[in-house]
């Protein structure tokens, strides 16, 4: 089996093994890209795009651990369609069955392929952050497939809320086969319910959308907190790993999640800036979206107008603090 080395990792050359044994895929069954990350560790990178109907909704990054016991999967992404394909593409790896499940936050691209998982597995364990659980209860599942049917034109219909059914504080260190997952949540960030999951042994950090690679995070910048999301990435920077396997955007080293933290510094610096000098959040559009024009091949940077106006808020929100 041909394992994928840091070099192969960072020119996004195909693991030859995650294809090689693939059976022929069905119509509309086709399998996701697959790489191998680690020993144990493998990942497939969503297109960066919104949901359409050619993706059915597909743009995060799958990832799986083939574990002694049974594979775990992180974020299955956004549709009952997708999360299929993801089975299948691990089909190709192991025939181990799926025995959990980590969801790192609540947003819907993420999670809602949780139900291919549940209709073949409906004992696997799916973990998430305690708020995550209660997000989905008030109906944030419905919310997010509604939003994918609409955007996908039908493309994702079908697919039903499978919400995880266990909750995390962050702390824990949940053992599975010969490896041990531990959970990280720092309070809001990206969102206010983001776990990371650290495989020491691998050396490989799942990170969530608390580290995005190469991406203005515009979706949803109302539930993010930039300075949580600051103390966030400094604390998957201190795990010191290997491998940072980000939300979306291509996997690799530490040096996406320090990109990642120079933006967001760079970020909040200009926005407290303009603010200092008593700009409103429409009139330090132009000038922030200046002084970052290092990012603005970034995937939607043209969108940065939308962040700056959430990060205007906490700026304002911590002023009178
Ligand atoms: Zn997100």
């Amino acid at each position: 089996m041909t394992c994928w080395n840091r070099q192969a990792l960072l020119s996004m050359v195909l693991c030859s093994s995650a294809l090689a044994h693939s059976p022929q895929p069905l119509p509309g069954d086709e399998d996701l890209v697959v790489r191998r990350v680690s020993e144990h560790v493998y990942i497939a990178h969503g297109p960066q795009e919104f949901p359409n109907p050619q993706t059915a909704g597909f743009m995060n990054n799958p990832g799986f651990v083939v574990t002694r016991d049974g594979v775990v999967v992180v974020d299955p992404g956004s549709s009952v369609q997708i999360g299929r394909r993801l089975l299948h593409s691990i089909r190709s790896v192991s025939d181990k069955p799926i025995v959990a499940v980590f969801n790192t936050h609540v947003h819907g691209d993420h999670w809602l392929g949780n139900h291919a998982i549940r209709e073949s597995y409906p004992h696997a364990r799916i973990y998430a952050h305690q708020r995550m659980l209660e997000h989905v209860d008030a109906g944030a599942g419905e919310e997010w497939i509604a939003l994918f049917s609409r955007l996908t034109q039908g493309a994702t219909d079908g697919t039903k809320v499978n919400g995880p059914n266990i909750g995390l504080k962050g702390g824990e260190v949940i053992p599975i086969g010969e490896l041990s997952f531990h959970i990280y949540h720092t309070g809001k960030a990206h969102s206010d319910n983001d776990i990371m999951i650290e495989l020491p042994a691998e050396s490989a950090l799942f990170t969530g959308d608390i580290v995005t690679n190469r991406r203005i995070q515009s979706a949803r910048p109302e539930d993010s907190d930039i300075y949580g999301q600051i103390r966030a990435v400094k604390v998957a920077l201190g795990t010191n790993s290997r491998w940072y396997l980000p939300g979306h955007g291509h996997s690799g080293g530490r040096e996406i999640a320090e990109e990642q933290l120079l933006f967001l510094q760079q970020l909040l610096g200009a926005v407290q800036r303009y603010y200092e000098q008593g700009m409103s959040d429409y009139e330090m559009v132009k000038p922030v979206k200046k002084d970052l024009s290092a990012y603005s091949d970034w995937y939607n940077f043209d969108e940065l107008g939308r962040v700056i106006g959430h990060v205007y808020l906490k700026v304002e929100e911590n002023a009178f603090q």
